[in-house]
């Protein structure tokens, strides 16, 4: 190892600065949202079975809720604009907005070119959780989601219920395509109420048991038409394992609600992003 300079200390030192000030971005109209979700009322809703997932569809302006029932479980979440599936979750410049893990008032992004709002997280019983003393939070944007090809360089074999490959499944019978097509299509994930961060010693991405409890919920408005998938994870609640059969694991709810009619007078989707696209040609 090379020598360290006499001025490391104080190169170490140096404060960070945030690499993405938020200030200057749309804020979201909480009191707008809070209205919305006031008088709600339910359209239609889908379980998630154990180590399986489903797709689920959210017209603009409509709220969706994903619920823990029976017991703590993570999902892996995919959100598609309904009518493009190319704009899809951008997970990586959410968490560069919001950092690693999003809760109240955060939106989840969607790709480039569009970098739009896609949903907006207006309610989620498990925002008391803060960051705990391990550095661990609550709604993961820095895990990816757990895939049977990682799963295959770890430990070998060939495992079929990772959150990669039900996600690939529901996906392909939705749009009545093939397993490799739909593939194509699944992304990096929102792990909803999966509790993770990075170790203090070793920067290693770590897992620990999820505080989610049934009736615990998280609440997204969604601000495009939505196409969404979700996948009850196999590691159940991440306390021990994942990527295999061991975990206890449970389903997970989600119900679509139409808002309370009035709430959204002068409501707009949000516009593509104002960038040209002509990159200095
Ligand atoms: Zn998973």
């Amino acid at each position: 190892m090379p020598n360290p300079p006499k001025d490391a200390d104080a190169r170490r030192a140096i404060a960070p600065v945030i690499c993405y000030p938020v200030e200057t971005l749309p804020q979201p109209d909480m009191a707008r949202y809070a209205a919305a979700r006031e008088g709600m009322v339910k359209m239609d809703e889908v379980t998630v079975p154990p180590r399986d997932a489903a797709t689920f569809s959210v017209p603009a302006g409509h709220i969706f809720r994903i619920s823990s029932v029976e017991g703590p479980q993570v999902g892996d979440l995919n959100l598609w604009n309904a009518d493009n599936l190319s704009e899809r979750f951008y997970s990586g410049k959410t968490r560069a907005l919001h950092g690693t893990h999003i809760t109240t008032g955060d939106r989840m992004w969607s790709s480039i070119p569009a970098l739009r709002p896609m949903a907006t997280v207006i309610h989620d019983t498990l925002d008391w959780y803060g960051i705990d003393s391990f550095g661990g939070s609550v709604h993961d944007v820095i895990g990816t989601r757990c895939d049977p090809y990682t799963h295959n360089l770890l430990a070998g074999g060939q495992y079929h219920h990772c959150c990669h490959s039900n996600l690939s499944r529901a996906l392909a019978d939705h749009l009545g395509v093939s397993v490799q097509k739909a593939e194509d299509y699944v992304h990096d994930v929102l792990n909803v109420f999966m509790c993770t961060g990075f170790t203090r010693d070793t920067g290693q991405y770590f897992m620990k048991a999820s505080p989610v409890r049934p009736g615990d919920h998280i609440d997204f408005f969604a601000e495009i038409d939505l196409l969404g998938a979700l996948s009850a994870c196999p590691g159940g609640d991440c306390s021990v394992v994942h990527s295999s059969d061991v975990a206890e694991c449970h389903p997970l709810l989600i119900e679509v609600f139409k808002p309370r009619q009035d709430a959204l007078q002068g409501w707009q989707a949000p516009a593509l992003n104002g960038y040209d696209r002509t990159h200095g040609r």
